[in-house]
Formats: structure tokens, C-alpha cells, sequence
């Protein structure tokens, strides 16, 4: 075995360690629903949750074990529109629908957390704050505007740091200094999902796995979703398999862009190492257009570092070794550190970059959170359940922004090769730039 892996590494995330998908244990189906929902990740499950708040009759329909997605392999680093607010809204949505969307993302934050304290939900949640790197000076430079947006956003601290003071928060010249934003935080996503799914059964819902939907036909009183196990009759249906959306749900796919993220966990490092690195224990991500997000593992000591390793298909060993170049362009210590855990997931990134809500030939569904969804996805599946149950004061506002795809894409994003190429040569030429 190469070196760089520890003994016993695994291609499997180090959250399923302390919480592992369960055994996938295939109920019997009911014949008939209030609410099927497809996808058993953060936002089925905190839409089934809420549906039973308001007494309706659900199911969620998993194809794989409960976890297996994205919900139980991400970064576990949690912002309320950390990533919305860097972005052109006012332009593609006008201000109005701009200022809506940027204070429902913002608001998405204080939801997860009143959720995790509603349910009790145990998952190291903590309002850890984040440092964003500047991958180069005209980077940084733009922190400033982006500070203050988010400082009036969310009314807590949000501020840039010059290159020599980076440091109070990183081990690293790599940046050309970075932002503090306050309003972020990290938690185990695993843990989070298990205790999501727990709440979401508690409450009364029928959580199902190993049952993948193959076709959802609309009826003459609703829809019949037909299962590799069997069909079931809903009088509404909820999609949410976000980035793992396949040939079930059509219309969503042509408007989703799946695309590869991964991770690697090290081994062991001394506690003082981690403090070192990381002093005040923020999580941590940059401006690169292909960017890296790390932090410190919440139960261990740790480093979990991800990014997009490759644009094409390749496997978590593969990708093990970039992502450890990357990590130690940022740390040249941690060299010699052995790589224990690899892992890969799926994100859905949408061609306007927004999240959205809609409705299509009578189905619900809720996807795109541009790979920044612990909040996200939890809070557009709440959102549409209220739609569902009826008990929405107003439309979100993710609602009604168009839901954009391309003539002929299908699903399959063939141009990711070349767009991430791109991408990667301009972050090379900006670093160069100073
Ligand atoms: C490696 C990685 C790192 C990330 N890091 C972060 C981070 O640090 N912070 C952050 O906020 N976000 C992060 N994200 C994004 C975040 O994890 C997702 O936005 C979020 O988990 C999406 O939740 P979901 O419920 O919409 O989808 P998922 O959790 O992906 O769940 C979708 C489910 O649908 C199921 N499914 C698909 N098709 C069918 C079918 N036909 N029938 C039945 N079931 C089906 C799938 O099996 C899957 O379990 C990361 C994602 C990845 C992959």
C-alpha cells in the first residue's frame, strides 16, 4: 500500500464511524399516503418531519440505506448564506426577490439551530464562526464589500483580515489574508442526520429504505409511485434526491448539476498540533473557483480536508492523494501525516447557482443547495412541507425564481471536464498574480 494511506484506510466517510448507515431493513409498503417523498437526505427528512407536525400522513421512500447521500459525507460546516451573499442576485432576480432569498438563506442558520435544540439532537453543533482565505489580492480586496453585506445580513460580526494578522487564525501564508464571518458554525453531519431521521420517525413518519422509485404518474385523485418493491398511492409526492437524482424524477435532473466532492481524514494528530493549526477552532474554506474546505474533526483530533479533487470520475484513493497536495500547499507539515479515511459524495449545483422550490405536473421538489446544504437542504425541505401542509404564510422565496436548464442537457454534465479545467487555470493565474 502507498505510504500516504494509513493502515486499515478506508473509502468509506470517518462520520460513519461514529454513526453508520444502518442496515437497510425494507419494510412493507402502504398501499396509500398523504405525502410520499423520495429521498431519505436532510431535506426529505426534515420535510417529513414537519409534515407530521401538522399531523399529515408521510412516507419517505430511500433507494440505499438511510444516510447514504450527501447528508451523511459532507464537510459538516454549517452557514446561512455565507455563499449567497458573494453572489450577483440583484442581477439575475431583480432586489426585491434578491433581498427575499438572501434573508431566508440567512435565516436558514437560526432554523438548524432551533431544530437540533427542538429535537435535541446530538451532533457537536457549534457556532464555531469561519476564516475564508483570499486565494489572491484582488480576492481579498473584495472581502471588504462582502463583509459588510453579511455583518447587515445577519447582524453578527463579519470582518476581512490582512495577510500578516491571517495567522490569529490559521498556520499559513497561503492567503492573501481572508474574512472572519460569525455567523457560521460545524457540526457531525452523520450524527445530524441520524438524529434527524430519528425526530422524523418519532414524530410519526414512515422512513423506508432499500427502495429506489423507478416512476411517479400522475392519477385521477394524485399520483401512484411505482417502487422496485411494489407501488404506492400519494396525494402529493415530494422529490428530494438532490444530487443523486436519477431517472425517476426527469424534470429535475435536466436542471441539476451533479457534481463530485471529496474528502480525506488524517490519522491521529497531538491535540496541540490542532490548536496550533487552527487556534480558534474556525471552520475553514476559500475564494479558490474550485475551492478547499477543511476544519478540525469535532470528535477527534483530526484534520478533515475536502475539495473537488478531479472533474472526472475517479475514486476516492485517486483522489486521496491531490487532495493531500492541496492540504499541504496550505500546511507543508503535515506531510508526513497518513491519510486514514477517503471519501466521496454528490452535490447539485443548479444553472442560475440559486437553490430553488417548485412545482412541476403537480410534484414537489427541493434541490441545489450548490454543495453549501446542511442548512440549506433542511430548511427548503421545511419550507415545502409548510407549502404542502397549506400552513405557509407566503410563498418562500426560493419559490417562483424560474428553475433554469439547457436545450438538450439530459443530466449528464459532459462540460464538467472542461469548465473545471478553466476553472483551475484561473485560480492558477490569479495565486500567480500575487
Ligand atoms: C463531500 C461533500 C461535502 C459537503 N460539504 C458540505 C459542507 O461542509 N457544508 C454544507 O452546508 N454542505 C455540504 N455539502 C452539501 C450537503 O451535504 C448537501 O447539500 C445536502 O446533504 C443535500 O441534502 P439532500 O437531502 O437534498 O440530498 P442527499 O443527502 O444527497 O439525499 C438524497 C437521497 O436521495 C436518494 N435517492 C436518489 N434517487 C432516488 C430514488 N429514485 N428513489 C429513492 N431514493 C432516491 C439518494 O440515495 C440519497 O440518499 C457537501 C456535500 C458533499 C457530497
Amino acid at each position: 500500500m502507498n505510504e500516504l494511506f494509513a493502515p486499515g484506510f478506508k473509502e468509506t466517510p470517518y462520520w460513519w464511524e461514529a454513526a453508520p448507515p444502518p442496515d437497510s431493513r425494507p419494510k412493507d409498503l402502504p398501499w396509500q399516503v398523504d405525502v410520499a417523498i423520495v429521498g431519505g437526505g436532510y431535506c426529505g427528512l426534515s420535510a417529513a418531519l414537519e409534515l407530521r407536525r401538522h399531523g399529515v400522513e408521510v412516507l419517505v421512500l430511500e433507494a440505499e440505506r438511510i444516510g447514504f447521500g450527501a447528508s451523511s459525507r459532507n464537510g459538516g460546516m454549517v452557514s446561512g448564506g455565507l455563499k449567497l451573499a458573494s453572489g450577483d442576485l440583484a442581477r439575475k432576480f431583480g432586489a426585491e426577490k434578491a433581498a427575499g432569498v438572501l434573508e431566508e438563506a440567512a435565516g436558514s442558520l437560526g432554523f438548524l439551530e432551533e431544530l437540533i435544540a427542538r429535537e435535541g439532537i446530538q451532533c457537536h453543533y457549534k457556532r464555531h464562526g469561519r476564516f475564508v482565505g483570499a486565494h489572491c489580492t484582488k480576492a481579498y480586496e473584495a472581502m471588504a464589500a462582502r463583509a459588510e453585506a453579511l455583518k447587515a445580513l445577519t447582524g453578527l460580526d463579519a470582518h476581512t483580515l490582512p495577510r500578516e494578522r491571517q495567522r490569529e487564525q490559521i498556520a499559513t501564508d497561503y492567503y492573501a489574508g481572508g474574512m472572519v464571518a460569525d455567523a457560521t458554525g460545524g457540526l457531525h453531519p452523520a450524527l445530524y442526520h441520524q438524529g434527524l431521521a430519528a425526530a422524523a420517525r418519532r414524530a410519526g413518519a414512515t422512513v423506508v429504505d432499500g427502495t429506489r422509485v423507478e416512476s411517479v404518474m400522475r392519477g385521477p385523485d394524485g399520483f401512484v409511485v411505482r417502487t422496485a418493491r411494489g407501488q404506492v398511492k400519494a396525494r402529493e409526492v415530494m422529490v428530494a434526491t438532490n444530487g443523486y437524482t436519477d431517472g425517476a424524477a426527469p424534470w429535475l435532473r435536466r436542471r441539476l448539476i451533479p457534481v463530485a466532492s471529496y474528502i480525506i481524514a488524517t490519522d491521529e494528530l497531538p491535540p496541540e498540533t490542532i490548536k496550533r493549526l487552527i487556534p480558534n477552532g474556525r471552520m475553514l474554506s476559500d475564494t479558490n473557483r474550485v475551492l478547499h474546505y477543511y476544519r478540525a474533526a469535532p470528535d477527534s483530533n483530526r484534520i478533515l480536508f475536502g475539495g473537488r479533487a478531479s472533474f472526472r470520475s475517479v475514486t476516492p484513493r485517486e483522489a486521496a492523494p491531490i487532495l493531500h497536495r492541496f492540504m499541504c500547499a496550505i500546511w507543508p507539515e503535515l506531510a508526513t501525516v497518513k491519510i486514514t479515511h477517503a471519501w466521496t459524495g454528490n452535490v447539485a449545483f443548479t444553472f442560475d447557482f440559486t437553490p430553488h422550490i417548485a412545482v412541476a405536473d403537480g410534484v414537489h421538489y427541493a434541490a441545489g443547495c450548490q454543495g453549501s446544504g446542511v442548512a440549506m437542504a433542511s430548511y427548503l425541505g421545511h419550507r415545502t412541507a409548510l407549502k404542502i401542509a397549506g400552513r405557509a404564510n407566503r410563498p418562500s422565496a426560493f419559490e417562483g425564481l424560474g428553475f433554469p436548464t439547457l436545450p438538450l442537457y439530459s443530466g449528464k454534465p459532459w462540460f464538467l471536464p472542461l469548465v473545471g479545467t478553466a476553472y483551475r487555470v484561473q485560480d492558477w493565474l490569479d495565486r500567480r498574480a500575487g
